[in-house]
């Protein structure tokens, strides 16, 4: 009898072990009502289990920090390449190899060493007045810096990652030196005071406030939905250069997953071209597989060249990016 019951306790642990295996926890900086779809589909076709929570990267970091081997996360998920390299480097993330995920994801849009991967492509692009300007006025990032469009600029605040992603892929590029005399020229030329997010920039730019800003993409797609009156235009910036910027909204393994297959099998899904669609569309963004067309609404504001500096400099440089703008008075 003794012998049974612990057969029965073994084997109990084990069927717990197993369902316990199964199942994947996700710690996402990403809303609800864009992962919640996928990870139902995901479950439909696999019958695994994906129980996530949303936060904010920064408190789920934390999180992640704080709760060491103890933690139940198996992955991270979040947007900027500049949040994933920073919870790399914070040791939060372990190294993956995966030959899906290798052939999913291009290598500029992933960590060179593994621990990351680029799900979705945002760009960070021009977007103009179109009654007071013409697109064959614009060209570069580095033109918004220069006297014709003094008192014409629009930005966003410097504290959000955005633009501190933005500002270390012109240093990659150009230099510091001459990264900080482009900064030092959009803040000469700004319009009024930075805004506190991409929506209400924009919406300068509806009002005639400013005639140009930079942006991310999905943000005038939602807004362009709601109001599709508004004279905002969309322009591709540096097609004569290195190609506009782009950056990711991504994932990787945790340090201290329990279930590190799982959650490897989910990110290589999350890639294929069963989910890309299911995953960009919702927010408006590029498929980060190239053999997937983006939605009809995102696809009609035409192709660009990306810029293929790996996104990874956008971490590596963050914090010498946050030092510059902060000299070039840029707030
Ligand atoms: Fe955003």
């Amino acid at each position: 009898m003794k012998r049974l019951s612990l057969l029965c306790a073994a084997l109990t642990v084990a069927f717990a072990g197993q369902a316990l295996a199964e199942e994947v926890v996700v710690y996402s900086a990403r809303n609800e009502q864009l992962i919640k779809p996928l990870f139902d589909a995901y479950k439909k076709e696999t019958g695994v289990d994906v129980k996530f929570i949303t936060d904010k990267e920064g408190p789920l970091m934390q999180r992640l920090k704080s709760e060491g081997n103890n933690t139940p996360a198996d992955i991270l998920l979040t947007v900027d390449a500049g949040n994933l390299w920073q919870a790399s480097h914070e040791g939060l993330l372990k190294p993956v190899k995966s030959a899906a995920l290798e052939a999913n994801v291009p290598a500029h849009l992933r960590d060179p060493k593994g621990e990351w991967f680029g799900l979705s492509i945002r760009a960070r692009t021009i977007f103009y007045n179109t009654s007071r300007v013409k697109p064959q006025e614009l060209s570069s990032y580095e033109d918004l810096a220069t006297a014709k469009w003094k008192g014409r600029l629009c930005l966003r605040t410097s504290k959000k990652v955005y633009n501190q992603s933005l500002v270390a892929m012109l240093m990659a590029e150009h230099g510091e030196a001459k990264a900080e005399q482009i900064v030092k020229g959009w803040v000469g030329n700004l319009a009024t005071d930075v805004f506190p997010d991409d929506t209400k920039m924009l919406e300068a730019i509806g009002a005639g406030q400013c005639d140009v800003g930079i942006a991310n993409t999905y943000y005038y797609g939602r807004l362009m939905e709601k109001n599709p009156k508004l004279p905002i235009g969309i322009f591709w910036a540096n097609q004569k250069g290195s190609g506009t910027h782009v950056n990711i909204s991504g994932a990787g393994v945790t340090r201290y997953a329990k279930n590190e297959k799982g959650a490897v099998r989910l990110l290589e899904w999350l890639s294929s071209d069963k989910a890309q669609n299911l995953y960009a569309d919702s927010n408006m963004e590029f498929p980060v597989n190239p053999k997937v067309k983006s939605d009809p609404k995102v696809a009609a504001w035409g192709d660009f060249k990306h810029n293929y500096i790996n996104v990874a400099k956008a971490g590596e440089l963050q914090a010498a990016a946050v030092k510059l703008m902060d000299r070039a008075g840029y707030r």
